[in-house]
């Protein structure tokens, strides 16, 4: 039989005084460093056109939006998060959604439907805050997800050279 001979502890020991000391100093010595946290939400977060932050829909200079329903982002989207809603227009694209919904809270930001669209319609954009007191509020429609070309030109950008093995231009 082995009879183990423990250390007898000080008092100061038995209060745990070393350690709370030594915890301590180490605290007070990062008050004096610089801070590597952000200072979230007034700090906002940097984007970039590699930012892939919620999709957005493409208003062409004309006013009018380049996507022309034809399913193909909805069918690509792996959280079916989107609905689609297709009408007929006078235009000579002939057609254009009449609903055209992201769920917000669905979607993963995956940018496949960038990847899909057939039109350039629909690009990621650099907006990440996403914040709503309802559920439904998060259910983005046609004007919630609509944005300007020049909005999202450094994007568009990004897209066409990262891809331009096989597209050539921009419409
Ligand atoms: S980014 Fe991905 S998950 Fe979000 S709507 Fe597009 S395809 Fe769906
Ligand atoms: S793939 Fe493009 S053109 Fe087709 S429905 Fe989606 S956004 Fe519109």
């Amino acid at each position: 039989m082995v009879i183990v001979q423990r250390k007898e502890l000080t008092f100061a020991e038995r209060l745990y005084l070393p350690e709370i000391f030594r915890g301590l100093s180490i605290t007070f010595s990062k008050f004096f460093e610089k801070p590597i946290t952000r200072q979230y939400p007034e700090e906002p977060l940097p984007t970039d056109e590699v930012t892939r932050g919620q999709p957005r829909l493409v208003v062409k200079d004309d006013g009018n939006i380049a996507c022309v329903s034809c399913g193909m982002c909805e069918i690509a989207c792996p959280a079916y998060a989107i609905t689609i809603d297709g009408g007929e227009t006078d235009r000579q694209i002939e057609r254009e959604p009449k609903r055209f919904e992201i769920d917000m809270l669905r979607c993963i930001l995956c940018g496949f439907c960038e990847e899909a669209c057939p039109k350039d319609a629909i690009f990621m954009s650099n907006e990440l805050e996403l914040a709503d007191t309802t559920r439904r509020g998060l259910v983005y429609d046609l004007e919630k997800l609509k944005r300007p070309k020049s909005a999202l030109q450094p994007r568009i950008d990004y897209v066409y050279r990262i891809n331009k093995r096989w597209r050539s231009k921009q419409p």
